[in-house]
Parts: structure tokens; sequence; C-alpha cells
């Protein structure tokens, strides 16, 4: 019994592919096009990478950069409507 620190019970850790540089670069993206939100597959063209990574990617700025990045449901230029990531200026 015990002694288990290093196991995350859950399976919640996959394979690590979100790197800063990916992070930063949705960031910039998102405040460049802000007041504009993009759907997950506009925002994957973009960034030409796959949209799971992506949407891994959004999901550690909004719980690591939370004042500045929220998860709104809005509708992208193309149509599309969904939970997307928005960029929420901090203090505003
Ligand atoms: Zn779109």
């Amino acid at each position: 019994m015990g002694g288990d620190l290093g196991a995350a019970p859950g399976g919640r850790a996959r394979y690590q592919v979100t790197t800063p540089d990916l992070r930063r670069h949705l960031a910039d993206l998102i405040k460049t096009e802000h007041p504009f939100v993009y759907c997950w597959s506009c925002l994957a063209a973009k960034l030409r990478i796959e949209e799971p990574k992506l949407r891994d990617t959004a999901q550690m700025l909004v719980v690591g950069q939370r004042q500045d990045f929220v998860l709104a449901r809005r509708e992208c230029a193309c149509g599309a409507s969904d939970q997307l990531l928005v960029y929420t200026k901090a203090g505003a």
C-alpha cells in the first residue's frame, strides 16, 4: 500500500507533444486575431498541426494562463460554432 507517487490515476497523461513553442505560437495567434475567434479546424489549418494536438495546447493555455484565455461559445468566420479559445484582456 502507498508509495505510488509517480503514477497519476485516471490515465490523464498522454504523449507529450505540446511544446512550449507551440503554446506560445497559439497564444500569439489568438491575441493577434482578437476579437476574431477561430474554430478548431481553422486554427489547426493555420498552425499546420492536428486538431487533437491543438485542443491539448489550448487546454494548457486555459489552465496555465486563465487570466488571458478562456473557452467560450463563439462562432468562427467559417460558420462553425463551438467552445473556442478566446482571449480575454487582463483586467477587462
Ligand atoms: Zn472556422
